[in-house]
């Protein structure tokens, strides 16, 4: 990607956004502009943190000021991302003005089988768990759980996911 020009980048996005391939060039070249830039510390976000990195939203005995956005500590929720910012906003707002409102609930993901098995499938480049190479003796492992689960929930849900 970092060697692409925006002439690039931008025909590579439009084929994602399932644009007719015959059309393709002519409107990246022709319909957009596309300047390439690097965010180089943009992975700092994804480093692992601990309670006391970041600021409370509103941290303890404070009654006028707030932090907000994305280095702002709030419980369960996931940086990067607007959700994040507009949850910390409502949470400073709420808490400075003592208003009875609740801030919408972090989707439970985390908590969700169906969540977390889509994910392993996209984490896998929609591979399935049988065309993973895997030792003899785990593949023999994986065939007698796979007779297990025949017919059952479990069965269904990998198969719902593509992971079987
Ligand atoms: C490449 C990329 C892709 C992303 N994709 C997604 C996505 O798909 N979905 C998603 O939900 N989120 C995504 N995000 C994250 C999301 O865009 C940000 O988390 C969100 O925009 C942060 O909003 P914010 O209002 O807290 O901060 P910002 O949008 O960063 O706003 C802060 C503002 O403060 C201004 N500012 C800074 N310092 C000063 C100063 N001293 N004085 C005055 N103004 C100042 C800045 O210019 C800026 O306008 C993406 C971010 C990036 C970079």
């Amino acid at each position: 990607m970092r060697e692409c020009t925006g002439y690039e980048i931008t025909q590579e996005w439009l084929y994602h956004l399932g644009v007719p391939v015959d059309q393709i060039p002519d409107m990246a070249k022709n319909s957009a502009r596309c300047i390439p830039c690097m965010m180089p510390y943009i992975t700092s976000f994804f480093m692992p943190r601990t309670s006391g990195d970041r600021p409370k939203v509103v941290p303890e005995k404070c009654v006028n000021f707030a932090f907000i956005g994305q280095f702002a500590d709030t419980v369960r929720d996931t940086v990067f991302t607007t959700e994040y910012s507009v949850r910390t906003a409502m949470e400073s707002v709420y808490t400075l003005l003592d208003i009875d409102r609740g801030v919408p609930e972090v989707f439970g993901s985390c908590y969700d089988i169906r969540v977390l098995l889509d994910s392993t499938s996209k984490m896998m480049d929609g591979k399935k768990l049988t065309d993973v190479k895997l030792p003899l003796a785990t593949r023999v492992k994986l065939k007698s759980a796979m007779k297990e689960i025949s017919g059952t929930i479990v069965e269904e849900l990998l198969e719902r996911y593509n992971l079987i």
